[in-house]
């Protein structure tokens, strides 16, 4: 494909479909948990239905709304889209969202003593390249307007979140850019339970400003 092709529509709702189940069945989402967003071409937002399991989504059913949350098409949308559209609001950069209540950051997530500026100490460059720092918004119940709040306080310098005691918010360029960010994060989750009492060399300020200037 060209620079110049636009993506069409059918084509993000495959790639939606096909992502999820891959998601799916390695593990980073169960029964009906977490929910997907994109922008489509005519500047709406296509985004999983509510009760909606990532392995089972029709192309067809998925629903559509328009930046006011306004329900456009589709079946109805998860509750958890407000956030979803206050950081697309928020950050011009951002064309996809994926929340995920994955098994490694959830654990992540319900550890005492993170720190809120950035759960994940530097250990890996694609960490660094990829996402940078993971900021920890507050527990508060999911639905809670607030959460909306916190999301768009740390958003502009921000392109993933820690929700405490409930999962993680990851943004990305494009709809791939997101999932592949997604899986970035999950497997670093993984690898710090698997490093628990070891010593671990972690990168020093210099190789991560090092990194910080190279992208991904
Ligand atoms: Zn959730």
């Amino acid at each position: 494909m060209t620079a110049q092709q636009v993506i069409t529509e059918q084509q993000l709702r495959s790639q939606m479909v096909t992502l999820a189940l891959s998601m799916f069945e390695r593990g980073y989402a169960t029964g009906a948990a977490g929910n997907l967003s994109l922008k489509l071409p005519d500047g709406n937002y296509l985004t999983t239905p509510t009760g909606s399991s990532f392995g089972r989504l029709v192309a067809e059913e998925l629903s559509v709304v328009n930046i006011d949350g306004e329900h456009i098409s589709g079946n109805k949308p998860s509750k958890e889209v407000a956030f979803h559209l206050a950081l697309y609001r928020n950050k011009p950069d951002c064309n996809a969202i994926v929340h995920l209540h994955s098994t490694y950051l959830t654990a992540l997530s319900c550890l005492e003593g993170l720190d809120v500026n950035n759960a994940i100490k530097a250990f890996t460059p694609y960490f660094v390249m990829r996402i940078g720092e993971l900021p920890v918004i507050p527990y508060l119940r999911p639905g809670d307007p607030k959460i909306v709040e916190e999301l768009v306080k740390r958003v502009a310098n921000h392109r993933a979140f820690l929700l405490a005691n409930h999962g993680s918010v990851i943004t990305g360029t494009d709809f791939i850019d997101a999932v592949d960010n997604a899986e970035e994060l999950e497997e670093t989750a993984k690898l710090i339970f698997l490093l628990e009492n070891k010593a671990v060399r972690y990168l020093s300020h210099d190789e991560i400003t090092d990194l910080k200037g190279r992208g991904k």
